[in-house]
């Protein structure tokens, strides 16, 4: 029995019974309730425990923290049951503590993310198996080859199931019973979970080049000692960032301590997970959103157990129940993939700090082009910074060039110019492959009524409808709304007069097909590359040239290696730079640097084209120079005199509801109940970017204060100064990353 209940007899009620408080994986405000425990049982802060709530049971978590002596006894419940898991150790509850507090969420809406595996805390089936029986290990048993050979797969006191006996010795299942039959083989229970095979240290790496050998010098430093500190590793592409920090993961294995390593796209990281088996010999955990819930159990219990040391995951690893995390890596730490939007509003690589930090660990931030608030946090010496200068091996960086799209315009209903045009023949005659990429999934964008002007819009959100046209559908890529493409236009009903407007990836492959009939191609999106499966195919047949052209969106500047591809053509380069986003630009060159980074990897020199309307943008002239800490001092300097972040703190309330006049008044009393202090402004309310999102009419206030003024506590209050009906709601992004 896993769980433990009080003993029958014992009366319950005894006014003495310690009491403790009580964390459940639920959204309640109240945050821990306090229980009391009946005798014969024992928790402590961290055990997980079955208590009543509301005519059910839940698992939660016996918290820190004194409970209340004044509440009356009578108003306690009593502990049901103390489950026989390993407790959640301090340095994981003190996290998700600290989330809550900073993103103004529930600790329970942050406990049920450190408790996203909940079968992981039932008794896990033990099967039986088989084990040698003493009699087997007598000398001179006389045996037949095929029986020898089972017993020879089995060490004293290991124990297999059947089938696998079986398998392993090449007999059949009828040898193995046969065995167990003549007394050889007695029964015995499996070991629980699953078995992460263990990465070795010691297996052989790549030879480091010096600056490489430099970096991961320091790097293993950190590791060996013991404690917090946060080194942001950059380097051009394909300098080898990778190598050094798989050898800072190594060092922390031989530490005997655990390694996470984030990812943006786990799913999408083929490649990455070759490369961790080559250097470790074994494959490492994995988490993330897509695993099946048996997978995710016994991963859960092999980190808590510790079997599991190396985790590469999604943001949400960060909630695993590590014993004794020595090392947390955040790659390609200025991507957006690691701002979770939804539910708890948290920044993934800002909480990997915070975890690394209570649980005494190394933290390392990488990446080619690190976010503004990363390098400002280098800059001033609150992190250490390691640089690689030089691309890994005989490439150089690829040429960058801009064409300017004013004078090269493409022909008459095609969207890519003849330079670019030129560049892909030319590369596809040398029998090199040739990227094109256009970060816009479908075939056309907008679909517009040659007649009227009507465009089709979202019945549920802000948005245009995206045409795919090989499912001959209009998609809305926000809420999934989906509909056939009318024959007619549904506002002055002519027939026929629907055209599309503008590229998507499914279009440039149309162009491309007309343009080079010849060409093998592959698209990659996000809906024609669903998993890792699809993943490793797609790296695979690159990798061994059975592709020539490869047209994709931002799935394509992702960490992957072609050494083949020698051209990048980025088909609209200004793109991203349109709307108010604060970092509208320092994200399209972070993307577009990216991007460039995947041409030229090998021997053969690689080039960029970048399609602009306007070339004297900084960010395509830093792209074209190379000179990308140019560009990040000039966004600095920027946003320093208005305290924009990372200058000052920002805050967003996005207030939602189904009835737009209810939104209108619930943003306008809670911007009348705005929070006055020295050094905080509150913008809005106005229009949330997606001013209609399935459904839900959105309003924003934006909270901006000087970067010395704790604004949780502000938030908080104004939260509850101001009463509003249950329809609407109010979510809070502390660091929106998208305004
Ligand atoms: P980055 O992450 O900086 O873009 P990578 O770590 O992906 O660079 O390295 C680029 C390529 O060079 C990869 O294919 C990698 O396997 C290879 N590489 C890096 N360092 C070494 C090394 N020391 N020895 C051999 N190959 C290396
Ligand atoms: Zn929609």
């Amino acid at each position: 029995p896993r769980r433990k209940s009080p003993p029958p007899n014992q009366p319950s009620g005894v006014a003495a019974a310690p009491r403790i408080r009580v964390l459940l994986p639920l959204p309640l405000t109240a945050g821990a309730y306090d229980y009391r425990l009946p005798p014969g049982l024992q928790a402590r802060p961290g055990s997980f425990v079955v208590v009543p709530l509301g005519g059910r049971e839940v698992v939660g978590v016996a918290w820190d923290g004194e409970p209340d002596p004044l509440l009356p006894a009578r108003r306690l419940k009593d502990v049901r049951g103390v489950l026989d898991a390993p407790p959640m150790r301090e340095s994981l509850r003190r996290f998700v503590d600290w989330v809550a507090a900073y993103t103004i969420t529930p600790p329970g809406a942050v406990l049920r993310m450190a408790m996203s595996a909940p079968a992981a805390l039932e008794p896990a089936p033990q099967k039986a198996g088989w084990q040698l029986a003493p009699e087997a290990l007598r000398e001179g048993v006389r045996l037949t080859p095929a029986r020898q050979r089972v017993l020879d797969h089995l060490q004293p006191g290991e124990v297999r199931s059947g089938t696998d006996l079986a398998e392993a010795a090449g007999v059949s299942a009828g040898v193995v019973r046969g065995l167990a039959d003549a007394g050889l083989l007695v029964p015995g229970l499996l070991p629980r979970g699953a078995a992460f095979p263990l990465p070795d240290p010691e297996h052989p790496g790549p030879t480091l080049g010096p600056d490489q050998a430099a970096a991961a010098e320091a790097l293993r430093a950190k590791v060996m000692s013991g404690q917090f500190g946060v080194t942001l590793l950059t380097g051009v592409t394909g300098s080898g960032k990778t190598e050094v920090y798989l050898d800072a993961v190594a060092e922390c294995l031989r530490q005997g301590r655990q390694a996470l390593v984030l990812l943006p796209e786990i799913a999408l990281s083929a490649q990455w997970l070759e490369r961790f088996r080559r250097r470790f010999g074994v494959d490492p955990a994995l988490w993330h959103s897509e695993l099946s819930s048996r997978t995710r159990r016994d991963t859960w219990r092999a980190v808590a157990e510790g079997a599991a040391p190396v985790l590469v995951g999604a943001r949400s690893a960060l909630f695993l129940p590590y014993p004794d995390l020595g090392l947390v890596v955040v790659d390609e730490e200025h991507e957006t993939a690691f701002k979770q939007e939804e539910g708890v509003i948290y920044h993934a690589r800002d909480m990997a700090v915070v975890r690394a930090r209570f649980a005494a660990a190394a933290c390392v931030l990488v990446s080619a082009t690190p976010s503004l608030e990363t390098l400002t946090n280098a800059e001033t010496g609150r992190y250490d910074h390691l640089h690689l200068a030089e691309r890994h091996g005989s490439a150089g960086l690829p040429a960058v060039e801009a064409i300017d799209l004013r004078k090269d315009p493409p022909e008459r209903g095609r969207f890519l110019s003849p330079p670019l045009i030129e560049a892909v023949k030319d590369t596809l005659a040398r029998g090199e492959q040739a990227m094109l990429f256009l970060n816009r999934r479908g075939y056309a964008p907008l679909t517009l009524c040659r007649s009227c002007g009507h465009r089709m819009r979202c019945p549920n959100c802000t948005a245009w409808l995206v045409e795919h046209r090989a499912q001959r559908r209009l998609q809305c890529h926000h809420c999934g709304h989906a509909e056939p493409i009318p024959a007619q236009c549904p506002e002055c009903k002519a027939l026929g007069s629907l055209t599309p407007v503008g590229p998507g990836v499914e279009r440039v492959l149309e162009e491309v097909q007309q343009l080079f009939p010849d060409a093998r191609r592959i698209v990659m999106a996000s809906d024609t590359i669903p998993g890792p499966a699809a993943a490793a195919a797609a790296a695979e047949a690159i990798a061994t040239r059975q592709v020539d052209l490869i047209i994709g969106t931002q799935i394509v500047a992702k960490g992957w290696h072609f050494p083949h591809l020698t051209l990048v053509g980025v088909v609209d380069a200004d793109l991203g730079l349109a709307g108010g986003d604060l970092r509208a630009a320092e994200r399209t060159l972070q993307l577009l640097h990216q991007v460039s980074g995947r041409a030229g990897r090998a021997e053969a020199p690689g080039k960029v084209l970048l399609q602009t309307f306007s070339p004297d943008h900084p960010v395509m002239r830093a792209l074209v120079s190379g000179d990308v800490a140019a560009f990040m001092a000039e966004e600095a300097a920027g946003r320093r005199p208005g305290h924009w972040p990372p200058f000052g703190r920002l805050a967003a309330l996005i207030v939602s509801s189904e009835d737009e006049r209810e939104a209108d008044r619930a943003a306008r009393d809670l911007g009348l109940s705005a929070p006055r202090a020295e050094g905080v402004e509150v913008l809005g309310p106005a229009p949330a970017p997606l001013a209609l999102l399935r459904g839900r009419h959105r309003r924003r206030l934006l909270l901006k204060a000087r970067r010395d003024v704790p604004v949780q506590p502000l938030l908080r209050d104004w939260l509850h100064r101001v009463e509003l009906p249950n329809s609407v709601r109010v979510q809070v992004d502390v660091d929106p990353v998208g305004f």
